[in-house]
């Protein structure tokens, strides 16, 4: 190895601002991000993406009125008063079929028999499932008295011509496509999928695929980073482990500024082999936030050769939750999502949960199901050490907890993130 320069000093500890909100560093982050220029994928590859135009319906939804299930078509007032024990009983007439338009009218006084999906004839109003039929070929006995537009499904009761269907930063779900489809909108116009660089940072570090030496640990911080990114919608770009040398970083970090954003963990702190805050500066700019938050202090954001920065720290955890919290709205953010946030629910704790007073909280929590339909109850993973993975592995939620106060006594309500 070629012998390491001598890095640079400096005076700990650092100089920081008071302290951010979660929300307010959530904020700062997104108010300094412009989303990306939008493409045109088709369907296909449209899942997951975020929608940069609404998607207005051109057509009619469903095109025809037609049965909801299968049975005969009549005019209601012609089973007025079908009983069981009275079945009006009425002359079958043809029959309507899905994919077909019936070759005649329904005649008042007759019925025509009728599949699922299939167009109402011209002249009815009602659809009597065959179960409350005796299922007749020649004539039906109708033995209940359904209501005028039973078993009908009018045409444009889904959609019509002009409605906005879908908002334009939307991320796209299955339902979504199906929709599209449906309307005939095979190419959709959404939000460029952000190139992120991906870097980990420490002299500990060795790819997952080697056994680690003496000292060593895997790094598992960008396998849970990459992961992370590709659920948000983004494309990472693995840059692999940078050294804790300022030459190292720099090399790297001039590689991830050819991405969209670049996100690193580790080195931010104040130990000595930390400069990622060294090289971030001179290449850019670097803010050190103090985020009252645990676990995951502190969090570095700015920006290398004009490409945003968020720097998280290393422990993985803590690298786990505030990408979950900052780094995963970033990304979808740059989609041009309307909504880059995870939506909180509530739950009701099953133990009391600790916490350092000033902190807003992110504990890591299994949900259990409420047996009398009530709010879910929460309790914790085990140990919530930022160092213990198996607490992300157990945890289905964030337990998210306010920054006031030291204990929540069980049998609170409290904010939770579902993680997906
Ligand atoms: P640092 O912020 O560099 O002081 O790192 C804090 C802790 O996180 C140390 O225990 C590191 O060994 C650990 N750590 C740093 N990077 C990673 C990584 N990529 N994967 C797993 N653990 C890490
Ligand atoms: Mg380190």
């Amino acid at each position: 190895m070629p012998p390491r320069r001598p890095e640079r000093t400096r005076a700990y500890p650092l100089p920081m601002a008071a302290p951010l909100s979660v929300a307010a560093a959530q904020a700062r982050i997104l108010g300094a991000l412009t989303p990306l220029r939008s493409e045109r994928v088709p369907l296909a590859e449209a899942l997951g993406r975020v929608l940069a135009a609404p998607v207005v319906s051109r057509r009619t939804l469903p095109p025809f009125a037609n049965s909801a299930m299968d049975g005969y078509a009549v005019l209601a007032a012609d089973i007025a008063g079908a009983t069981g024990e009275h079945p009006a009983v009425l002359p079958v007439r043809g029959e309507s079929r899905a994919g077909a338009v019936p070759a005649h009218g329904l005649e008042p006084g007759t019925a025509m028999r009728i599949m699922t999906g299939a167009p109402l004839p011209e002249g009815a109003d009602t659809v009597v499932r065959h179960e409350d039929t005796d299922d007749g070929r020649a004539t039906v006995a109708v033995r209940v008295a359904a209501p005028h537009g039973t078993s009908v499904r009018l045409a444009g009761e889904d959609m019509r011509a002009g409605d906005e269907v879908l908002t334009a930063g939307r991320r796209l779900r299955s339902g979504d496509l199906a929709a599209c489809a449906a309307l005939g909108e095979v190419w959709l116009e959404v939000g460029r999928r952000p190139r992120v660089a991906v870097l980990s940072t420490g002299d500990e570090l060795v790819e997952p695929e080697r056994e680690p030496g003496p000292g060593q640990i895997v790094d598992s911080n960008a396998v849970s980073v990459s992961a992370a990114v590709r659920e948000a919608g983004g494309d990472p770009v693995r840059l692999g482990i940078a050294r804790d040398t300022v030459d190292d970083l720099r090399r790297h970090l001039e590689e991830g500024a050819r991405c969209d954003l670049v996100v690193t963990s580790a080195g931010v702190s104040v130990g000595d082999h930390d400069h990622v805050r060294d090289v971030v500066e001179e290449m850019g700019s670097l803010d050190l936030w103090r985020v009252a938050m645990r676990p995951g202090r502190p969090l570095a954001v700015g920006s290398v050769r004009g490409v945003p920065f968020i720097g998280l720290p290393g422990n993985p955890v803590s690298s786990q939750v505030t990408f979950e919290l900052f780094a995963r709205p970033a990304i979808l953010a740059l989609q041009g999502a309307s909504q880059p946030h995870r939506p909180r629910s509530v739950a009701r704790t099953l133990e009391p949960m600790d916490k350092p007073e000033g902190l807003e909280t992110f504990h890591r929590g299994i949900l259990e199901r409420d047996a009398d339909g009530g709010p879910p109850g929460v309790r914790l993973t085990g140990a919530q050490g930022s160092g213990i993975l198996r607490s992300m592995v157990l945890a289905d939620c964030l337990v998210a907890l306010p920054a006031a106060g030291s204990r929540v006594p069980e049998g609170t309500l409290v904010e939770i993130i579902p993680l997906g």
